[in-house]
């Protein structure tokens, strides 16, 4: 049975991205190192980054990237605003304080976007801020954040702007030619719908040289890395040769599938039809939808006799995996909406999750 993972990632991913990774590679074949670079050009691309940008691939999950660019591009003098409405914000502040960097959180409940009045008053407020680190996709309840005000006055303020893109990149436009941002961080198991393995920064070059030596780490030394790949197109240590074969056939089908703007339709259309069928079941959304992506839906426990791991045996029994809660004043749960699926697999799930209910009430009938 073909699984439907309906989680932000790792996720569904096509026969063609898998089969991709059907060989073997050797780390400094001809072959390989053209592939990459095809990899890293297009990885740009996507994001509207020209000459000004450098796209550095990471072997490593997303953190990785979010600590390496933290590591590589936040001065050790400098001091880092995280703007955090959910648990991802959070983690960055906390990786931040653990790199020994000055860091401060401004905070918002899980359910509210950040709006660029709040960020400008922020920064006006502390001139020592040199960074400031904005998740654009909050995937701890799906919340999507304004990426292009925001980044107009931290730029005016004469701020850097580090994005957290993880679960947006690939099905939200992010255009650097139009959006002053110092570096976007990605991976290739969300929104690109590759298997996992590599993360990847985007960062702006003049300020990527000037860091050299900043990072404490050696690994996540993302202009060491990028110094690396501009030298010979070679990656500094084992490459994730499988997993760059798989991104290459992914963005082979987002190419196809008509790009950035179609995924996000596509990824939308089930979020809608997730939202209104979970609606006739019982279920109520967290967010308010002028603040929902099109990522993942995070549903309200509906309380009563409902069991959400009992929800979540059934339909993994079916092959289906839904994703449990991650707010941290309610009970909820949440369903992705990405991946290699189609309408039927959403259509199928909301079968799914009416045969338990079904079956539920039932039960309950029964005991009365
Ligand atoms: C998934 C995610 C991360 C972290 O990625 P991992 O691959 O789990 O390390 C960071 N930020 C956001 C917004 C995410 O969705």
């Amino acid at each position: 049975m073909r699984p439907i993972l309906l989680t932000p990632g790792p996720l569904t991913t096509s026969d063609r991205t898998r089969a991709a990774m059907g060989r073997d590679w050797g780390s400094r074949d001809d072959a390989f190192v053209r592939m990459s670079e095809a990899v890293r050009a297009r990885l740009g691309t996507l994001a509207g980054a020209g000459t000004t940008h450098a796209t550095v691939p990471l072997q490593g999950a997303g953190t990785y990237a979010v600590e390496a660019a933290i590591d590589t591009l936040v001065p050790r003098d400098g001091k880092l605003l995280v703007l955090a409405n959910g648990a991802y914000g959070q983690r960055a502040a906390a990786i931040a304080a653990r790199l020994r960097r000055d860091v401060a959180t401004l905070a918002l409940p899980e359910d509210e976007a950040f709006t660029p009045e709040a960020a400008s008053a922020a920064l006006r407020a502390d001139p020592a801020v040199t960074d400031v680190l904005l998740v654009h996709l909050e995937t701890t309840s799906g919340l999507l954040n304004p990426l292009e005000p925001i980044a107009a006055v931290v730029a005016a303020a004469g701020r850097r702007l580090l994005l957290d893109a993880m679960s947006s990149f690939g099905a939200v436009p992010i255009d650097l030619r139009a959006t002053p941002c110092c570096a976007v961080m990605a991976s290739t198991n969300k929104c690109l719908e590759g298997v996992p393995g590599v993360s990847f920064v985007i960062a702006e070059a003049g300020h990527l040289r000037a860091m050299a030596s900043n990072a404490g780490s050696t690994v996540l030394d993302l202009e060491a890395q990028w110094r690396g790949f501009e030298r010979d197109g070679q990656w500094r240590f084992t490459p994730p040769t499988h997993v760059i074969a798989a991104l290459s056939a992914a963005l082979d089908q987002l190419d196809e599938e008509g790009g950035v703007a179609a995924r996000g339709a596509r990824y939308r259309r089930h979020m809608d039809a997730l939202t209104a069928g979970m609606d006739r079941l019982g279920f109520h959304p967290y967010l308010d939808p002028a603040v929902q992506g099109p990522v993942i839906l995070t549903l309200r426990d509906p309380g009563g006799a409902f069991s959400f791991p009992a929800l979540y045996a059934a339909l993994a029994a079916e092959g289906i995996v839904l994703y449990p809660g991650k707010l941290t004043r309610e009970a909820s749960f949440r369903i992705g909406c990405i991946g290699a699926i189609t309408l039927a697999d959403i259509r199928r799930t909301l079968d799914a999750v009416g045969a338990f209910m079904g079956a539920h009430a039932a039960r309950g009938a029964a005991a009365d």
